[in-house]
């Protein structure tokens, strides 16, 4: 069976980067996932971000259990299940960290901030968070689904960055120092160009990658942006993945279609998807989701104005034609065949299926699309049964 031996390192990557911020030796800001990371860990921030506890909570398939505890606090139960699965695992005081990394409750704060270009819930949700723990929470707000990111959008960005710069200073009681903000861009640059080349040995048949293995490998360039650690696991990765490339070894030996898979993971069905198209000899290679990840602008000659283009040209901050224009790219470059658009009923912003999308997305390449219904974390909303034969018909479908 095809194995990625890097994950072992994987979860020793994974494992210090819990179990350093529990030792509580330094400062915590609390970060939204493609929020501004690179300037928290330049003022000596260890970053924590609550959406890879929610992930976690989906994956361990916890977070049915612990929604309802968000729900009698007034959350619906139809809004993000990251921030419902999360206060409710807080109000629970439990986490899955204490059984995967030792560690018993996630990070106290001492700053939270977080970056309204993915969604206005994790505005709640971390405002939630500010009162509990009585810190200070910064907002960053970026112009929202843009065509095209301009001048005085980046400058509205930098303004707002360089706005947190007191409070940073007032919490570590340090002075900002742009010399070791550059260095953390450059690092965050590094590791970023290193996730891109490793998501792309998915274009090669056999692909030494899945969008399964993606969505369990982006951990690092997710929590350890700005970090040697991150650059370090994605050039291990990277040699393995291009020696397997070389010798011809791929997770599906006889892959007779490739698809792409747009919107957000299920987290408690990772295996049994990935399970089911290896079975119906079809390769999942390529995903928005981990390409989220991807920024190319990084450049630490200029990092306030580089950190702000690339954080508001992410996927889910773009207009409907953007997105348009860039899964049309991405699906010429992995050579897709099909692309499974996944309907997350508790998260809108990631899902792209219901205003016609999946349709016009045809239209203009000629690539079958499907839709599915589904969630991140609430299982709730996903049908084993009824997925599995629309997938299944739709693998026939574009054999
Ligand atoms: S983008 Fe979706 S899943 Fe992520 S925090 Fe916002 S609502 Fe939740």
């Amino acid at each position: 069976m095809y194995e990625i031996k890097a994950t072992q390192n994987l979860k020793e990557v994974m494992r210090n980067y819990f179990v350093s911020m529990d030792k509580g030796d330094k400062k915590i800001a609390w970060c939204t996932s493609v929020g501004p990371a690179e300037l928290l860990r330049a003022f000596g921030f260890e970053v924590y971000f609550p959406e890879n506890h929610g992930a976690l909570l989906g994956a361990t398939r916890l977070a049915g259990d612990y929604i309802p505890s968000a729900v009698k606090l007034g959350y619906s139960s139809d809004i993000c299940s990251y921030l419902t699965s999360d206060i409710g695992a807080y109000l629970s005081n439990t986490t899955p960290l204490l059984k995967h990394y030792g560690v018993k409750t996630i990070p106290k704060p001492d700053l939270i901030v977080y970056c309204t270009n993915q969604c206005r819930e994790v505005q709640d949700w971390f405002s939630y968070f500010g009162n509990e723990f009585n810190v200070p929470v910064i907002g960053i707000n970026p112009p929202r689904h843009l065509d095209e990111v301009t001048k005085a959008d980046v400058e509205d960005v930098s303004a707002q960055f360089k706005a947190m710069i007191p409070v940073c200073e007032e919490v570590t009681e340090s002075k900002f120092d742009i010399d070791r903000f550059k260095e953390t861009v450059k690092l965050s640059k590094e590791a970023t160009v290193l996730w891109r080349k490793v998501l792309e040995t998915a274009k090669h048949t056999p692909a030494p990658l899945s969008f399964f293995d993606g969505a369990i490998h982006m951990g690092p360039i997710v929590v350890l942006r700005g970090t040697e650690a991150a650059k370090d696991y994605y050039k291990l990765l990277l040699k393995e993945l291009e020696e397997n490339v070389s010798k011809g070894i791929g997770f599906l030996e006889n892959e007779l279609s490739r698809v792409y898979w747009e919107g957000m993971p299920i987290w408690g069905k990772l295996r049994y998807l990935s399970n089911l198209f290896i079975e119906n000899n079809t390769a999942v290679v390529a995903s928005t989701y981990c390409n989220s990840w991807i920024f190319d602008d990084f450049d630490e000659n200029e990092p306030f104005e580089s950190t702000a283009l690339a954080y508001s040209e992410i996927f889910i901050n773009r207009s409907e034609e953007a997105k348009l224009n860039m899964l049309k790219s991405l699906i010429e470059e992995f050579r897709i065949d099909g692309v499974i658009f996944h309907d997350a009923k508790t998260c809108f912003n990631n899902s792209n299926a219901r205003f016609g999308m999946p349709l016009r997305l045809k239209e203009e390449t000629g690539v079958e699309t499907l839709v599915i219904e589904g969630d991140l974390c609430d299982l709730r909303f996903f049908s084993e049964g009824q997925t599995t034969t629309k997938i299944e018909t739709f693998i026939e479908q574009i054999t």
